[in-house]
């Protein structure tokens, strides 16, 4: 069952990520990725040099994370495109674009995406059954929201 995996790491993070890439680069390579920008090409340039079947990684590269990549990935959420979301961010510094940040966790969590923010949360993820089997995650209802009278 493939899914779609999104990887996102902040500077001070990429690094952490680099080596949870290299480590599952076998399990990785088998879906479909989708990362913000620099993360991206971080992540294609370790995985074509792990991969002999250098053509079957599938890396769709966002925009930058502070030039609107975490609002575009959210939108991803939002239309039900995303799987799992592997996002390592900084909890040292502030980033320029903190508000995207806390709006691609709240989109995660309201559309019950699993996600791990440290390498061992992600190898729970990566090592569980559900990775590799099909993973529905139920969705609040929010149809009395939807129908609330305005006016
Ligand atoms: P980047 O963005 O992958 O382009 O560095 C990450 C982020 O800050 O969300």
């Amino acid at each position: 069952m493939n899914k779609t995996i999104a990887l996102v790491a902040h500077d001070n993070r990429k690094k952490d990520l680099a080596e949870w890439v290299t480590f599952n680069a076998g399990s990785l390579i088998k879906n479909k990725m989708v990362c913000t920008g620099t993360t991206g090409k971080m992540i294609e340039k370790i995985l074509k040099e792990k991969s002999e079947t250098k053509k079957n990684i599938k890396i769709k590269k966002l925009k930058s994370g502070p030039l609107g990549g975490d609002q575009q990935l959210g939108a991803m959420i939002a239309e039900g495109k995303i799987d799992i979301i592997i996002f390592f961010w900084d909890p040292m510094e502030p980033q320029p674009h903190d508000v995207d940040v806390k709006a691609l966790l709240r989109i995660a969590v309201l559309y019950n995406i699993p996600i791990a923010n440290n390498r061992s949360t992600a190898d729970f993820i990566i090592s569980s059954n559900l990775f590799s089997d099909e993973y529905k995650p139920i969705i609040k209802d929010y149809s009395n929201y939807l129908s609330r009278n305005i006016i």
